[in-house]
């Protein structure tokens, strides 16, 4: 007997409109839902069709636990009883029973629900559930609590000097801490503690030790962006430099104001307004130049400057209405960590809400302790640090690592099954790093809605194509999600650029260049999706296909070798051969090759002999001659550029 479309769709308990969806997909052509399907079809489409079982989840009993409810989500200690459950949603224990063997779970009322059974009837009770959260995010969620308004007092601000190589942080940061820490107070020595802090008649700043924007970031790729103002220090005889824009996109990127500071005005060459011109050009336009950047004429050898430099410090800080509660629980973040010559761990850490106290507990990553001892940067030993002071901390458990944040804890029981914990699951997982963008997660996370901005870094090996490249990326049309560079520089792809990538969850996109070793191994480990291209045309279509969800399988091609064409001759039985000369790498047979002329591809596909003198060999190191013959490709020239490439193919994740 033939079955109508809507009687089938009653027997498999959808709606018409759904079953027609699926007998589409099965190539089962209906018109619509008074349709007629013969017997067999039916048979089959049924089976199809059939709900399948699924897993089975496993229940084992365990004790029964609390319960924390917020709007609809509901924070429950996993697992649960039925019972227990059934508390908590008003329901009966029968109807829970009920909806789990819809779901293929048998349960008995006394028994425990995992998370996985527990989020089902969430679910279909319109409840989201969800696991109470573990020891330590109770704390840090104590931790990022607001604050009081009527406790809050003014803090430090917390300054890192950047800038480019040479143009005088370091010398910047000596003079601010030798003028300004004066003799008796230091006892002659000054300790280099990772930070420091000057007392100014007005108020404190807190200097950072470690200029540059690479620590500033490093910092930031840790999630511990601790730096107030940043200030950027240009050198007058030389100008903005490649460093200094990195610099100021690095600050950019991470939200902080910067200061400008124009060194080494004592020198003959110094040209301040040539200085203000270029800063006006990147937007940091000097309040005599109409803008509103504080901008300050300094000197590290004369001094000149400086005091005025520290005040206006003060000025940005009194604007950005900075912060705290030092009646509050402390936290801090670590800038730097070791062992001390006794072999003890140290950490110095600032802190960044709340007063710390020689005989609090602490937690930092994977250690814990009781503060036994706190020393400042003069060498004193201190009881208490309160916001923004840096501190050297002894007491703790291990070395802890830059970045780290510090928590105080009441409980020194808690303290320690935190670190044992963490320490724990260490040991299954070393640096459990962020999940970070790929083009081929793009689509996903657009259409998860979890992504609204591309960030991307674009390196070329000229300023003319980093313009093209920029431009043209920014003119891919998208409504989804916004695409913005967030740096753009000449030169191979640096360890900064990774960081940022890193910080800033960005795609790094490098044209005609390479990326160094160390960036390439830091780019791995912190899973930073860099892509190196030859042909701006494919850079664009790339980022685009990943935009529309489009793109292909990445290939990931490691260059193995590159060799440049010097003479072609002509050789009876083998045809045309490229004699050339290796200049980078090894020239290996049996791997896909290129053949580049200019900036173009003119070839791709693979040799079919490669000689060293007259012997036959599998590859020819950098420095020697070969003859390559590549039968497919008769157009070669003397100057053309022969690359050979290891090819890794990355599949796109399916869902
Ligand atoms: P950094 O790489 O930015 O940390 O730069 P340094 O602080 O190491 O300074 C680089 C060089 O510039 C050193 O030789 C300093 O002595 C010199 N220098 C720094 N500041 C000044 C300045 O204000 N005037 C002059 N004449 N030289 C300076």
């Amino acid at each position: 007997m033939p079955v109508r479309v809507y009687e089938l769709a009653k027997q498999l308990n959808m709606s018409s409109k759904e079953l027609i969806a699926k007998l589409k997909e099965l190539k089962v052509e209906v018109k619509g839902h008074m349709s007629s399907i013969d017997d067999e079809t039916a048979g089959i489409v049924k089976e199809e069709l059939k709900p399948k079982p699924k897993e089975k989840i496993e229940l084992k009993t365990l004790p029964p636990q609390e319960v924390v409810v917020k709007a609809n989500e509901l924070r429950l200690k996993l697992p649960i009883s039925v019972k227990d459950l059934s508390n908590k949603l008003s329901l009966k224990p029968n109807d829970i029973i009920k909806t789990l063997i819809k779901h293929n779970i048998f349960a008995t009322i006394n028994q425990m629900l995992p998370e996985e059974a527990a989020g089902l009837i969430g679910k279909d009770f319109g409840f989201d559930i969800k696991p109470l959260p573990t020891e330590e995010e109770e704390i840090i969620e104590i931790h990022k609590r607001e604050d009081d308004p009527s406790k809050l007092v003014h803090r430090a601000p917390i300054v890192t000097f950047m800038g480019h190589v040479d143009h005088g942080k370091t010398s910047l940061l000596d003079v601010v801490r030798k003028t300004n820490v004066t003799e008796r107070e230091s006892g002659g020595i000054t300790q280099h503690i990772g930070a420091y802090e000057v007392a100014l008649g007005k108020g404190h700043i807190t200097f950072l030790d470690t200029p540059g924007h690479e620590a500033f970031t490093a910092m930031r790729a840790r999630g511990a962006n601790i730096t107030d103002i940043v200030v950027l220090v240009v050198a007058a005889d030389d100008g903005i430099m490649p460093q200094t824009i990195e610099a100021i996109d690095h600050a950019r990127e991470a939200n902080v104001p910067i200061v400008v500071a124009i060194n080494k005005i004592d020198k003959p060459g110094a040209d301040i307004s040539k200085v203000k011109k270029q800063l006006a050009e990147l937007n940091l336009a000097s309040e005599d130049w109409g803008g509103k950047t504080i901008t300050v004429g300094v000197s590290a050898k004369t001094k000149e400057g400086v005091d005025h430099l520290l005040e206006m410090l003060l000025l940005e800080a009194e604007m950005l209405e900075l912060k705290a509660n030092p009646s509050r629980l402390a936290t801090g973040v670590v800038v730097e960590a070791k062992l001390s010559k006794g072999g003890g761990p140290i950490a110095t850490a600032i802190v960044t809400n709340g007063t710390l106290k020689v005989g609090d507990i602490i937690i930092c990553g994977s250690h814990w302790g009781k503060v036994r001892a706190m020393i400042d940067d003069k060498g004193h030993r201190v009881k208490e640090a309160p916001p923004s002071k840096p501190v050297e901390i002894l007491g703790l458990s291990g070395v802890v690592s830059a970045g780290e944040v510090v928590y105080c804890v009441e409980d020194e029981k808690k303290a320690r099954d935190i670190a044992l914990t963490k320490q724990e699951k260490n040991k299954e997982k070393i640096a459990v790093s962020a999940k970070r963008i790929t083009l081929e997660e793009l689509y996903r996370q657009i259409k998860e809605g979890s992504i609204k901005e591309l960030k991307i870094i674009v390196k070329a090996d000229v300023q003319g194509s980093v313009g093209a490249l920029k431009d043209s990326l920014l003119k891919i049309p998208s409504k989804d999600v916004q695409l913005k560079i967030i740096h753009s520089g000449v030169g191979d792809i640096n360890e900064s650029d990774i960081m940022l990538a890193a910080a800033s969850n960005a795609v790094v996109i490098g044209f005609h260049i390479q990326i160094s070793q160390e960036a390439e191994a830091q780019a791995k480990e912190g899973e930073v999706d860099v892509r190196l291209y030859r042909v701006i045309y494919e850079a664009i279509s790339d980022v685009r296909a990943a935009m529309e969800g489009l793109l292909e399988p990445h290939i990931k091609e490691s260059l193995l070798g590159r060799a440049e064409v010097r003479q072609i001759f002509k050789i009876s039985n083998l045809g045309q051969i490229a004699g050339c000369s290796v200049t980078k790498g090894t020239i290996t047979r049996n791997v896909p090759l290129k053949v580049l002329r200019g900036d173009d591809i003119v070839f791709q596909g693979k040799m079919s002999s490669l000689k060293h003198l007259k012997d036959d060999v599998r590859e020819v190191k950098e420095g020697f001659e070969c003859g390559i013959g590549i039968p497919e490709f008769k157009d070669i020239k003397v100057g053309d550029i022969i690359e050979v490439y290891k090819i890794e193919k990355i599949a796109k994740k399916l869902e």
